[in-house]
């Protein structure tokens, strides 16, 4: 097939959010009896489920302590639910497990999942926390907790499956995705500043609306809209920080233990909830019985098929280069530098030990294969999803977002000139507005 002169719809990446606006874009047109074959297109560099995609966890929850992420996310777990089997969805539910500190954030967390309609339940005090986790491990032994909120939605997809189906999906419905497409920058109109062409290292395709879903690379499609490296922030009491920067990288470190994945179940037999646990319990190491830490850790982990063991990760840390000189490529596990270290590895499987008996002297079935990598976070670690130069539309997730399955649907329809409630508290001027999100105790950037 020819190399295409003109998409009415341009996407660039073949990532989660690339691939979801696909698909609701196709089927609306399809639906209004329009042809989708030739108008829209997806561009990606390297392949489908090259970038963070192809390499997450998978964890889809509700867990957020900002009321706007919490009511996006339900109308993503709405999207997952539409289809479970077609996108590899588990929906074994999930569970935040926590010591006091947390225990206020996560109560109202429940309170307004109850207003919002999200099915879950939410367990107080040292004792009925440890009774309800073991009912269903017997081998519950995880200490200082104080508060289980258990989200009977919500559970893991397994990425890459996932994303094949995503994408056969839309070719059935006549997108065309392009790979080994790289894109090197945009084109104006003259006197405009709606982008009339994007350029790439094949050539040029003239196109009506853009849309950006680069998940880590989001820093480099922001210079090449020339949009601000640094920005000011209002603060809660009006005053303004300058000079932020609008990007920084975390690295995520995850790792499988390589136990037949029956042993993670709970004791019914069935496939257990998502597992995350934060606590300030001392972490003693299940290799030789020294501390770890005595500050405030967190660790997730679940049985999983897909990565044939018990799969999870830890708090993720700041890289510390500076934001414009990080390297992303190569991605993920090729890359030489941003993979899981050792010492992830014996706090990870310590922490497991520290929360079940059976996990206890298993540090030997650690796999060793490198895995991880680092994801793109805003000024504020969360969203931006906006339109630039008119006709771009953004969709940098501050890497919250493989979970965040329906932001592409909300994305195609702001495409097609539909603005989106769901979408408003994420807009770029909020920085400037100080409309931010409230900030809760969790140790992770993104809760
Ligand atoms: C280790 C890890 C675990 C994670 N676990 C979870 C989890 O459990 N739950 C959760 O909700 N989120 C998780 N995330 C976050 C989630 O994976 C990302 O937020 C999400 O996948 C980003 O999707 P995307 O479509 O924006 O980008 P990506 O999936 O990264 O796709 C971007 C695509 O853009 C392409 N591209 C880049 N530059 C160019 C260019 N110049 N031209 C053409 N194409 C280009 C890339 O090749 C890539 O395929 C995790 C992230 C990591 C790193």
């Amino acid at each position: 097939m020819a190399f295409p002169a003109h998409a009415d719809f341009l996407i660039i990446g073949a990532g989660i959010h690339g691939l979801s606006t696909a698909w609701r874009l196709a089927e609306r047109l399809r639906d209004a009896g329009q042809e989708v074959e030739g108008r829209v297109v997806v561009l990606d560099k390297s392949g489908i489920a090259a970038g963070a995609s192809g390499i997450a966890c998978g964890v889809v929850r509700n867990n957020y302590f900002q009321p706007a992420m919490r009511k996006l996310m339900a109308h993503s777990v709405d999207v997952w639910e539409s289809d479970p089997k077609g996108l590899s969805y588990q929906p074994v539910g999930y569970m935040q497990i926590s010591s006091e500190s947390m225990r206020d954030d996560v109560g109202q967390i429940y309170a307004q999942q109850q207003a919002i309609g999200y099915e879950s339940v939410f367990i107080e005090g040292a004792e009925a926390s440890d009774a309800y986790m073991k009912g269903i491990f017997a081998d519950w032994q995880a200490q200082h907790i104080t508060s289980v909120l258990h989200e009977k939605r919500g559970g893991y997809s397994n990425q890459t499956k996932t994303m094949y189906a995503l994408a056969d999906k839309v070719e059935k419905l006549g997108v065309r995705i392009l790979t080994g497409v790289t894109v090197t920058g945009f084109t104006a109109e003259n006197g405009s500043s709606a982008i009339s062409a994007v350029e790439t290292d094949k050539g040029a395709i003239t196109c009506e609306k853009v849309v950006i879903g680069a998940g880590p690379w989001a820093r480099d499609f922001w210079d090449m809209l020339d949009l601000p490296r640094q920005i000011s922030i209002k603060q809660p009491d009006g005053t303004m920080v300058e000079g932020v920067d609008m990007w920084r990288f975390w690295q995520l470190e995850e790792g499988v233990l390589q136990l037949p994945p029956e042993t993670g179940n709970a004791d019914d037999g069935s496939m257990p909830p998502v597992i995350h646990v934060d606590t300030d319990a001392p972490l003693m190491s299940t290799v030789d019985g020294s501390l770890i830490t005595e500050d405030m850790w967190g660790i997730y982990y679940k049985p999983d098929w897909h990565f044939g063991g018990i799969q999870g990760g830890a708090s993720p840390y700041k890289v510390e280069t500076p934001v414009n000189e990080v390297q992303i490529d190569p991605y993920g596990p090729s890359s030489p530098e941003f993979v899981a270290s050792d010492e992830f590895a014996h706090m990870w499987v310590s922490a497991l030990a520290h929360c079940q008996k059976r996990y206890e002297g298993t540090m030997h079935k650690y796999h060793r294969e490198a895995s991880g990598g680092i994801g793109c976070f805003t000024a504020d670690s969360f969203p931006v999803f906006d339109r630039f130069c008119e006709n771009v539309h953004v969709i940098a997730d501050s890497n919250h977002g493989w979970k965040m399955i329906g932001v592409g649907h909300l994305t195609a329809d702001e495409a097609l000139g539909e603005s989106q409630e769901l979408l408003e508290p994420f807009r770029f001027d909020r920085f400037e507005k100080g409309e931010l999100h409230p900030v809760s105790n969790s140790p992770y950037p993104w809760s």
